[in-house]
């Protein structure tokens, strides 16, 4: 069984992220979506609405699950068993930034390989972050996360 983690804060979860989970597991078994909880970063949705909101969209696929996580990432991919770190990459920064974080990673954990999964050209544009600005306008996301996901009331 090769089980691999994918980190993120995932604030909110997209369409992008949605496509390197349904990729990742042409490769993998099990993914675990991982939602990284860092106590000095200030986020939108709560871990729980998050973990809830993820959960809900794949409730009918058996190998994907959603956890949030606190620390090193590599000790957390050690503590459920998983072998690899799935990233996903939209263009050449988030290549200069991953690479670091995988050198990195790599040092304090060589038994556990980074992967990364290009995303689909169409969803290159979506980030977390613009999303999180339209949010905070009252605007619409609705296009930008995976079909059916529900939001907090
Ligand atoms: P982080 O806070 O760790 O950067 P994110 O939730 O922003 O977490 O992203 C988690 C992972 O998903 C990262 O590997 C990021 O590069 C990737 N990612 C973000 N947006 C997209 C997208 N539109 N398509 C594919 N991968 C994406």
């Amino acid at each position: 069984m090769t089980k691999a983690l994918f980190p993120g804060s995932f604030d909110p979860f997209t369409k992008g992220h949605d496509s390197i989970v349904k990729r990742g597991l042409k490769f993998f078994d099990e993914i675990v979506i991982g939602i990284g909880i860092n106590s000095t970063k200030k986020y939108y949705f709560t871990t729980e609405e998050r973990i809830e909101m993820i959960s809900e969209l794949y409730k009918d696929f058996s190998g994907v699950s959603v956890i949030g996580f606190q620390g090193l990432t590599v000790d957390f991919c050690r503590e459920i068993n998983a072998h690899f770190l799935l990233r996903g990459l939209r263009n050449g920064a988030d290549f200069e930034y991953e690479k670091n974080i995988a050198f990195t990673n790599e040092m304090l954990a060589l038994d556990i390989q980074t992967v990364f999964l290009l995303t689909e050209q169409k969803y290159a544009a979506i980030s977390s972050t613009i999303l999180r600005e339209i949010l905070n306008n009252k605007g619409d996301i609705s296009e930008f996360v995976p079909e059916g996901m529900k939001f907090p009331k």
